[in-house]
């Protein structure tokens, strides 16, 4: 599509990350269409610019443009490159998350992921696959942890060898500050808040433990009642296709860690070459992973 020369100025402007430019551009694109333009123009930038603006909020777009400001690019402010610098057999896909923070968030995946690196190397990790396997190593030889930062779960933790999670559990804590206004219905997208005469209520079936409703609550009625990571094991995407168990819906970082090991040992004790944790799922199901838990 055709754009006015000050909008295609204005749009390459916006402070988002390189990843995200051009969802702007075909977001303004989408709004000329809908304006019946044949060129995109500068009111449909501006529209652009305000809505993701608000999508983000004000301190996410304050550390954008600080970061925009100074020139720094998206790829060398990657906590990811650090994380998976080799030689290694195994490697983190942390979620997007880990540039600035993301509005989501309920747990920190850069520093969780720093302190997994860690364990994996105390534990030779790298060399206990590379002795396993009696093939070439390739690409799919690797061990993935993928942790992202809430229930969104944008790196599909369900498809890695161990998926990692955040997760907040919301409660209706003080009825007394509730005020009726309707915020918390406003931003579940999955429908788990009715309002009703005493207030809202959360349909716990329906709940994804993202927090939002939580967060949003402008008089703190709604609280985060417990935060904490969920734990899958043993997925696999390709050829052989697993969806991950899930090892526990919410638990603390130490337990994470545990998992980690158990996981690891089990790896350790009973892998042939070429196989990976989900094998070991399959034929020992979670009752390794759960020891000492
Ligand atoms: S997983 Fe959640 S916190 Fe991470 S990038 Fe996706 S939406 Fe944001
Ligand atoms: S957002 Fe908070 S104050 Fe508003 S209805 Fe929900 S619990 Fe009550
Ligand atoms: S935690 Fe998320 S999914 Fe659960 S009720 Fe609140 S907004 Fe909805």
């Amino acid at each position: 599509m055709e754009w006015e020369k000050d909008a295609k100025e204005v749009v390459d402007s916006i402070p988002v990350p390189e990843i995200m430019k051009n969802m702007t551009i075909l977001y303004a694109e989408k709004l000329a269409r809908k304006n019946k333009l044949a060129k995109v123009s500068m009111s449909e930038v501006i529209q652009t610019r305000n809505d993701y603006f608000d999508l983000f909020g004000p301190n996410l777009m304050k550390r954008l443009k600080e970061i925009r400001e100074k020139g720094i690019s998206d790829d060398s402010i990657d906590p990811q490159t650090a994380l998976n610098q080799g030689p290694l057999l195994y490697q983190f896909e942390l979620c997007h998350s880990r540039f600035i923070g993301c509005t989501r968030m309920v747990i920190n995946a850069v520093e969780l992921g720093k302190k997994l690196k860690q364990k994996l190397e105390d534990w030779k990790v790298t060399e206990m696959i590379a002795d396993k396997f009696d093939v070439p190593f390739m690409p799919h030889t690797l061990f993935t942890v993928s942790i992202s930062s809430c229930p969104n779960n944008c790196t599909a933790a369900e498809v890695k060898d161990f998926g990692i999670h955040g997760i907040a559990l919301p409660a209706f804590s003080h009825p007394d500050k509730c005020t009726k206004c309707g915020k918390c219905v406003e931003v579940c997208i999955d429908e788990a808040v009715v309002m009703e005469e005493g207030g809202p209520v959360i349909i716990q079936k329906h709940c994804k433990q993202c927090g939002a409703c939580a967060i949003e609550c402008p008089t703190g009625a709604m609280t985060i009642a417990q935060q904490g990571y969920r734990v899958m094991v043993g997925g696999h995407f390709g050829r052989w296709h697993h969806i991950a168990k899930e090892v526990f819906k919410i638990g603390s970082e130490e337990k994470v860690i545990k998992t980690l090991y158990n996981a690891i040992e089990l790896l350790r004790k009973e892998a042939k070459s070429e196989e990976h944790l989900y094998h070991m799922v399959e034929r020992f199901g979670l009752e390794p992973i759960y020891k000492n838990l």
